[in-house]
Order: C-alpha cells, then structure tokens, then sequence
C-alpha cells in the first residue's frame, strides 16, 4: 500500500543522479537520459519519477505521501537551471511529461508536451520566441488537444475534425499553412471541445496540469492497448512505468529548427550508415506519428551542417559507449542539438545477426556476447521464406522496407476486419494510410502491414518489427480509402479480400501472390550454399555465431523425426540423433488394414498373422533411418497411442450400419467393426489404453515392435553401418511396467543379435507424474529417461492437451494465471520440478543415466534454457527447430558463465 512507504522512499531522480542500469527504477528511457547527461551530451534538463511510485500510485489510485513534494523540489531545481519558473506569464518555462518503461513500448503509453501553457503565458511565450506567435499557439493548442485526449479521454477525431476543418477553411492540406490567427481560432475551438466531454475550463494553473499530467501517465500503463501489447510481447504485467519531465526544446521554431530519429547502423540489415529521418519545423512526435513525410537524415547536413556534424559524433560515441545500435530522438532549436532519448535500438533479426557479428570484428564485443545478443526466436524467423522473383514480375509500387519477410494475404482496411478475417483462417494483410495504437490486434491479426504514409521510424514500422511481422511502410504511390475499403495505384483499385504480396526487405509491393523461396539461411542450414560463397553478410554472420554456439554448448540436440527424409533434413540442420521416433505413422496409410486386421483378430493365430505381416514393413522404416542416422543414436518409441485411433469413428459407424440395416443390405464387416470400435471406446482415451498399458495388453505387439528395430540394426550393421537404436517404452508409471517390457525385449534382443552384435539400450519416456515421483525405481530399470513434457504437462496440471488451448487458455493468459501456454514454454515451477525430482532421483539410482527431452518444449528457447540448468545431455525437437536450440543451448552456457561478470 503506497500510504505504508516510508517517509524516507525517494520517488525522484534528477538525471545526474541515475544511470543505464537503473532501468528497472528509472525505465528505460529515464535510465538512459541519465547516462547521457553524465556522458555529458546535450539533454535538456529533467527528473524522472519512479516506477515505484507509479506502482503506488496504480495500487492505490493517489499519489504516495510525499511524491508532491519531491516533484516540487525538483521542479524548483529543474526552473533554476532553465532561469525561468513553470507557466510564468512573461516567459514561462514549459516542460514535457514522457512515459517511459523499463521495456520500451513504442506508442503504448502517453505523453503530454508543453505543460505550462496557459491563456496568458501563451503571449509570454510568443515574446520570447521572437514574437512568434504562430509558434506560440500552435504549442497551446498541441498542449490542449494531448492533455484532452491522454488526461481527460476526450476522444481525439474531436480535435482531428476540428484542425481539418481549419485547414478546409483555409484550402489547405498542410498544417504549416494555418498561421497564428487561424492557430488562436484553433485554440478557442479546442477548448470548447475539452469543456464539452470534461463539464470544466481548460486548466489554466501549471501546477494542476502537471500533475494531472503525471497521473494521466502513470494511468497509462494499464490502458487496453498497452496491456495488450505487454502480453504480445511478454513484458510482465507490475513493472509500472517511469515519468520523466523535462524541459522542453522545440523543434517547431521555423526553419532552423526541426526533430528527427536516427539509428547508429540500419535497424534492417545491420548495414553501417546513417539512418534516420528529419522533419523540419515540427515537433517531436510528428516523426514518430508518421503524419508528414520525413527527409533522410542526410540532408540534414545541408540544412544545418554544425549540427549534423555534432550528431554524428555523438552517435558514435554513444555506439561505443553502448557497444551496440541505438537509436536516438533529437531536437533542434533554432539550430542548437538537444538530445531527447537513447537506446540500444530495436532491430530486425538479420540485423541483430549483422550487428553481433560486426562487433565483434570491430573489437567492441566478444564471440560470447555476439551469441549473447541473438536468439532462437529471431533465428526462427531468418527461416521463413522469402518471394520467388521472376524477371517478369513488377511490383506495382515500393515502399520503405521497415520489417522483412514475405507476406501474402487479402487485403483488409480495419483492425477489427483483419481479427474476423484471421480467426476465419484467412492470411491477411492490414492496409491502412498510417497505423496508430488502436490498430493493434489488427497488426497481430495479420500476415502483414502496408501503410502510405511514414518512415522506418513510424509506428507501424516500430511495431511491426518489434513483432517480427512483415511490414512495408511510406508506399505513398497508394491512395488508401478506408472508408470504401480500397485503394488506387497506379491506375488500378484493389478492393477488401483482394490479394496482395508485400516484400519487408525491399519494400516492394505486388498484386496477387507471388510465390515464395526458402531462406538463404535455410539454405545454408541444408547445406546448399556455403557460409563463404554466398556474398551474404547474414549468412556468414549466422554461421559465425552457430559456430559458437555449438562449441559453447553442453546440451546435445536430436531431432524428433519417424520418416528417413525428415531424418536427413534434420541431420543437415544439424541434429546429433533422433530424440523420438514415433512409431503409430508407420501403422498408417495403406497399411491401416493389417493393423484393422490386428484389433479385429479374435485369435491367436489370427493376431500373430497380422502382425507378423507388419514385421517386414516396420523393418523396412527403421533400416531407413538408421541409415540417414548412422553413427548416431535413434530412439524409437514403442507404440503410444490407443488402438482405437486407428478405426474409423463410432458415430460414422454407427450410421452407416444403422442405414445398411435399415435398407436391408448385408453389413456384417461394418458390424464387427462397430463392434470392435465400441469394445475399444474410451471416455478419457488419453487417460486409458495406451502406451505401455497397451503393449502389456496386446500379446505380441511391442514384441513385433522391438524385433522390427532389431532386425534392421542387425541389417544395418552387416551392411558396414554403424546403426545405434535405443528403444524407448512411453507411459511408463511403474517399474513392473518396464520390467515386464525389458525382459521380453531382453530375449528378443539376445537372439537377433546372436550372430551380429549390436548394442540396444532400452530406457523410458517420463511422462507420467507417478514415474517422475518413483524415479529412482524406473531407473533401475532403464537406460536411459526422456521426458515426454507434453504428457508430463498435460497429466502435471490436469490440462487435456488436446482441448485446453483452444477453450479457456485465454482467459488464464488474461488473468495472468500464466503468461505463456505451459504447452509452449516448460511451467519450471512445477512440471520443471517433476523433471528436476526424477533427473536427480534417476541419476542417484544410476549414475551416468542418459537423459533427455523429446516433448514440444524441446525446441523452445526459454525451455532449452531450463533444460541446459537442470543438467539434462540433449533436447529433441522437429528438424526446423534444431538450428533454433542449438543457438540456444550454446546462449545458456554463455548466460550462465556471463551472469556473475555481466
Ligand atoms: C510427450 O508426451 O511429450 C511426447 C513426446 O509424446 P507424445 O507427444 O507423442 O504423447
Ligand atoms: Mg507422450
């Protein structure tokens, strides 16, 4: 409770007092104006207030006891800096209140510039600027129309109509057009529109706006949009957020003046240069808003060569002081620079590769930070495909490439149309002229964004790239009609739900689809173009860091694959084995009559017939991945799910037979089949007869099973190979259970091998939480454990794995119950506790007891991290997400080494 903070708590910091570790306290804006005013580069004056206090004040509804009087303290210190004091009339000193967060939330949170302005400091304010009026009210009525909407919520269009009606008025489409008259109208216009929606007068006393300001602030940290986006981006829901007040610096002060962003490398590819956009005469967040369009940062340097030349150097020094891209936000004044805000910036995932790899070769870094800085979700999206560009295909338009990647979908002009559309299974792309905050379940919803207006620094592009998503932004050949839901290029109209493909790397835009081609990083995962010979700075860069990776890491890593091709594919992308082979595909196909035949048998010898015809087709599979694995250990699992899987579905049966009977035609096969299928019928079938209980069940079946995988090593073996099967029984709860399994496959083992030896190491899957709990018993049993986390997660918490998701996870993701589905990411706390009881149990029972994991979790980043701390030898996943868990099982070993120095 904030009243229970001591009287000591100290909320307020001046930016001498912090420093760019503090985000935590300071956000990370605030931590990194600190950093910059004690590196000594030109930040206007300021204070941030803490997110403690914002956690107080969001606990409780009111500012804690002392907040206000800290906030005077500084405020008095910030006005003997600035020689003026807050909203004095003659020349008053107007002030900035920024959010800022310890995560960076572009757009999420509020601002509220020129906090000071009044009625009568208004015309203080054109005096000193030179008796610029046009400037001074502009500046009130933009104080007006933020306090409105971010204190007040008095809804924007109000002041958007209001400004398009002045500039209607005026027969004009340019703001700049409008002068300090039309600007005063505006003002009166504005304040009729905030007395309207609030019942009160536009607040005149400074120190009322401010701290309705600071609230309206704190307040924003749990606004729909930015909770919405916290979750997207898994940015926990109590951090709270800092406010920082600054003294403002204005970039709208005529033609010497203007605001501007800028990266220290391109946030896109990596690639060295200057990037960044200007935008005279305007004030900070009209670069961000992409409302006009910016110049390149390069011709800045023709406007104001001092400048120019100033920013870069500080760019470079804060390159090497952060060792690593930032973007900056800055201002001049009538020609003077002010730096607004710094930080490490965000960048796409090739650039993140780039960069890593650059800095290193520059001295700056070393290897185990390059792999520091990357991750497996962003390798993952270097595997995405890319467009198939014939020499025939031209793109009807280019924009800027703001967010890589190749999408195609139909094309929607609403958020809320592009969440229909996307929950309808649609691929879609959202067209809008600029995106704001609002659009953001749309942006999540969609394949792509494509907008008309704005610069690489533009919501859409910030957003988008911080998603991953494909964008192509500032495609101003396209005339958007939300409205009609259309737009024009170049002659033609595209309507709602017509194709289009959008090209994030390049920018270019083209109508219908356009075929896609694999990732050069997919290719040289296979193999077919080579680190070297690709003129690929991305690709020599991914084989750079992998490489480390790999000699970093502990954890091995398998595939899960049941097909020899999916074992090669796998084997390329660099899989160490196969972690779960799962064998019930094999009883699929043409060969789903033997298997009827098995279930139906009603005999011994019928039984044994049937599978003994499987036998053949079964050792056929397995000699065909032991060879694309050979020299390295194959798990195959004993056959897992209920038999009933394999016969066609009661209701359908039932039908048929009832209308067969009814018409009077013969149905005895379909009768002995519906016969057999409600024998077999199970209310929980993932709670019933499968697994092991099925191989215990079913005389004969896992018998066929092992001899299968026995035979073909044994072939494999006489051919010269080197084949390394491991026989994996799932469902295990009991040890009876394995040792009953281990001792029939002990003989059958014993016999193929007579003549050709080969070694077979038989283990169990842990995925029962009995077994985890009896695993010192199991392991005296079995070689070697791998943990089915699947199962473990779905019988650990009670979830049926194949309903939950869909049902009620929402509502859990919302109640923060969890913040990510325990079926995606390893719940540590619990199932991981089950995997650490047994890896500890199993491993006291039998030293040197082979442990791995073959469920979904396998190739998850945050769980191949837990898995690397639990001390497991190796994670299985699908062949595409090998290259992703070898990244990240070598980013935990140097996370783990660097967590004491870093
Ligand atoms: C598991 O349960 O984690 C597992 C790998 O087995 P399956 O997904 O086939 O049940
Ligand atoms: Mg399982």
């Amino acid at each position: 409770m904030a009243s229970q903070q001591t009287s000591e708590q100290k909320y307020v910091y001046d930016f001498a007092e912090g420093n760019r570790d503090l985000k935590d306290l300071l956000g990370g804006k605030g931590a990194n104006l600190a950093e910059m005013t004690n590196l000594g580069l030109p930040v206007p004056p300021g204070f941030t207030i803490s997110t403690q206090a914002c956690k107080a004040f969001l606990s409780t509804g009111a500012q804690p006891d002392g907040l206000a009087e800290e906030i005077a303290a500084h405020l008095s210190t910030l006005e003997e800096a600035m020689g003026k004091r807050l909203g004095e009339p003659a020349d008053p000193l107007l002030v900035s209140v920024r959010s800022g967060a310890k995560f960076s939330m572009p757009g999420m949170m509020e601002t509220v510039l020129n906090v000071g302005l009044n009625d009568a400091s208004v015309e203080g304010l054109a005096a000193q600027a030179g008796g610029n009026e046009r400037f001074a009210w502009d500046s009130y009525r933009r104080l007006i129309q933020m306090f409105g909407k971010t204190v007040c919520d008095v809804p924007g269009e109000e002041f958007e109509h209001a400004l398009e009606h002045a500039k209607q008025a005026k027969g004009t489409t340019d703001d700049l057009d409008l002068d300090a008259g039309d600007l005063r109208a505006l003002v009166d216009a504005y304040k009729t529109i905030f007395t309207k929606h609030t019942g009160r007068d536009f607040p005149q006393a400074p120190l009322e706006q401010l701290e309705l300001a600071i609230n309206a602030v704190f307040e924003s940290w749990n606004a729909d949009r930015a909770v919405l986006y916290r979750r997207q981006e898994r940015i926990p829901a109590d951090l709270g957020t800092a406010v920082n007040v600054v003294a403002m610096v204005f970039g709208n002060l005529g033609a010497d003046s203007g605001t501007g962003v800028a990266f220290t490398r391109d946030p896109a590819s990596g690639a060295q240069g200057i990037y960044g956009d200007y935008l005279a005469n305007a004030q900070g967040e009209d670069v961000v808003a992409g409302i006009r369009n910016t110049i390149p940062l390069q011709r800045l340097e023709e406007l104001n060569k001092p400048a120019y030349d100033e920013l870069l150097a500080i760019m470079a020094r804060l390159e090497e002081h952060y060792r690593d891209l930032c973007d900056i936000e800055f201002t001049i004044e009538r020609g003077k620079l002010w730096m607004l805000q710094t930080r490490v910036g965000k960048r796409t995932a090739a650039a993140a590769f780039v960069i890593a790899a650059q800095l290193v070769d520059e001295g700056l870094i070393d290897l185990d930070e390059a792999l520091h800085r990357v991750n497996g979700a962003q390798l993952a999206q270097l595997m995405f495909p890319r467009f198939k560009l014939g020499p025939d295909l031209t793109p009807v338009a280019q924009g800027i490439g703001a967010s890589p990647g190749a999408a195609v979908g139909k094309v929607v002009f609403e958020g809320r149309r592009a969440v229909e559309l996307a929950d309808a299974g649609e691929d879609v792309i959202l067209v809008r002229r600029e995106t704001n905050p609002d659009d953001l379940p749309g942006m999540i919803a969609s394949r792509g964004i494509l907008t008309s207006r704005g610069g690489k620094t533009s919501h859409a592009a910030v957003v988008a790239r911080g998603m991953g998503k494909t964008c192509v932004c500032g495609a101003d050949a396209l005339d958007v009609d939300v409205r009609e839901r259309r737009f024009t290029v170049d002659g033609r109209t595209v309507h709602e739900g017509d194709v289009v493909s959008i090209d994030g790397t390049t920018g270019r835009i083209y109508l219908g689809e356009v075929p896609v081609w694999p990732s050069e990083v997919v290719r040289y995962f296979e193999g077919s173009v080579g680190p070297d010979e690709a003129d690929d700075a991305l690709v020599a860069a991914v084989h750079r860091i992998m490489t480390h990776a790999d000699g970093r890491r502990r954890l091995r890593v398998r595939t899960n694959a049941d097909t020899g091709p999916d074992a090669a594919r796998a084997r390329r992308f660099g899989a160490e084995g196969i972690g779960l082979c799962r064998t019930e595909h094999m009883f699929l196909g043409d060969r789903r009559e033997l298997v009827e035949r098995l279930i139906l048998a009603r005999a011994d010898d019928e039984r044994k017939a049937a599978l003994a015809d499987l036998l053949p087709l079964q050792r056929a599979d397995f000699v065909e991945i032991f060879r694309e694995m050979d020299g390295l250990p194959v798990t195959v699992r004993l056959i897992d799910p209920p038999l009933h899987e394999f016969l066609p579905s009661l209701e359908e049966l039932a039908v048929h037979v009832a209308v067969a009977q009814e018409r009077g035609e013969p149905a005895a096969k379909d009768e002995a089949m519906l016969d057999a299928v409600r024998r077999m019928h199970e209310q929980n079938p993932m709670l019933g007869l499968r697994g092991v209980r099925l191989g215990l069940v079913i005389p004969g079946l896992f018998a066929m099973q092992v001899r299968a995988i026995v035979e073909a090593a044994v072939e494999c073996a006489r051919g010269g190979g080197d084949p390394r099967p491991e026989i994996m029984v799932p469902l295990v709860g009991a040890v009876q259970e394995l040792e009953t399994v281990r001792t029939e496959a002990e003989k059958i083992i014993a016999e193929v091998t007579r003549e050709q030896a080969v070694d077979v190491l038989i283990g169990t899957m842990i995925e029962v939480p009995r077994a985890a709990l009896t695993s010192g018993q199991i392991a005296e049993a079995a070689e070697f454990f791998s943990f089915g986390t699947n199962d473990l997660t779905q019988m650990g918490w009670g979830f049926s794995r194949d309903d939950v998701e869909g049902a009620f996870f929402w509502r859990y993701l919302e109640l923060g119950i969890f913040g990510i589905s325990p079926f995606e990411s390893i719940d540590r706390d619990g199932v991981g506790r089950l995997v650490r009881i047994a890896s500890e149990e199993g491993r006291a029972a039998r030293p040197g007891l082979k442990l791995g994991v073959c469920g979904e979790h396998g190739g998850d980043p945050d769980s191949v991290h837990f898995f690397h701390e639990v001390g497991l030898d190796y994670v299985s996943c699908s062949p595409f997400r090998v290259p992703v868990a070898r990244l990240e099982a070598g980013r935990a070993v140097v996370e783990t080494a660097g967590s004491d120095s870093r």
